[in-house]
């Protein structure tokens, strides 16, 4: 089974919007969203839910008052300033290190797991999916992408498909890191301006770091062509390949509001060229 992975410097530059057409062009699939931080990839997939769960990705520290016997050794040593003076643990603060439980003479803190997301698996008009949200100030979005990652390689063993489609997260944090593991294939998407290209240069050291074959996509070319070239220029000095060029096309959101790629639409200018470089990218597979 082959992972194709949708990488991008930052969020919007089409990265989803790609990874879509590849959800509808691929054959025996199953569809990852990675992007925990900010999913979408569900808004074309009209999915219906067959198993969810919790995700307990960090823990937080809880005091048991009738313990406290106000010391103030538990507040000294948060280097969170998790701690008021009251020595009341303020959750959002708390990032669960565990030094006041260590501190603390008389036991009174404990650890215990906090939920910092959740994940679903579910079935859609294109294949199953699998998907995660991770909680609005949570910052264990790797943890989460690889338990995505597991259901997903799950559903595919259920089904025998032969690709996972993953829309990754932007940026090279830790979800990029947890999404690139394991991934047979890289499509990089960018955009022609000057912060698309240091935001590909910094991409492409992950991905390098991790050997896997990357191809790149320029979007939205036709803005800046100037730029395009010199993007390009860039890619065929490092040995990346340019798989294709996407214009602008501003029926990309409208369609994604509908529901629908752009590859559904055979008018699209924008949805030809995702099917050109879909059939480019098969072609370098073989
Ligand atoms: S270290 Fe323990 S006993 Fe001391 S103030 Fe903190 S919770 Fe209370
Ligand atoms: S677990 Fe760490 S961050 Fe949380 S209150 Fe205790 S010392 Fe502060």
């Amino acid at each position: 089974m082959k992972s194709i992975l949708f990488l991008s410097g930052k969020g919007g530059t089409g990265k989803t919007s790609l990874a879509g057409a590849f959800a509808v062009l691929s054959k025996n699939k199953v569809l990852v969203d990675c992007d925990v931080d900010a999913a979408n990839l569900h808004l074309l997939l009209d999915p219906r839910i067959e198993e969810e769960g919790e995700f307990q990705g960090s823990s937080e520290a809880v005091k048991d008052n009738s313990k406290c016997i106000k010391c103030g050794e538990c507040r000294r040593v948060c280097r969170f300033h998790a701690i008021d003076e009251q020595f009341n643990i303020d959750p959002y603060l708390c990032e669960g290190c565990g030094a006041c439980v260590y501190v603390c003479p008389t036991d009174a803190i404990t650890l215990r797991p906090r939920v910092s997301g959740q994940w679903y698996t579910a079935t859609s008009r294109l294949g199953p999916l699998a998907s995660a949200e991770l909680y609005p100030g949570e910052e264990t979005s790797g943890k989460l992408v690889t338990l995505v990652k597991q259901k997903a390689h799950t559903l595919a063993n259920e089904v025998q498909a032969e690709r996972l489609v993953i829309d990754g997260s932007p940026g090279i944090g830790c979800p990029v890191i947890a999404s690139a593991t394991g991934a047979s294939a890289v499509i990089l998407v960018t955009e022609p301006s000057l912060s698309g290209l240091h935001d590909l240069e910094r991409i492409l050291s992950v991905v390098t770091h991790f050997r896997i074959p990357a191809y790149l996509v320029v979007n939205k070319f036709d803005l800046n062509e100037k730029m395009t070239e010199q993007v390009e220029a860039f890619a065929a000095e490092k040995g990346l390949k340019v798989i294709g060029r996407i214009p602008y096309d501003a029926d990309v959101p409208r369609r994604m509001i509908e529901g629908k790629s752009v590859v559904e639409d055979e008018h699209s200018p924008a949805g030809v060229a995702m099917r050109k470089i879909y059939a480019r990218f098969q072609e370098e597979l073989r």
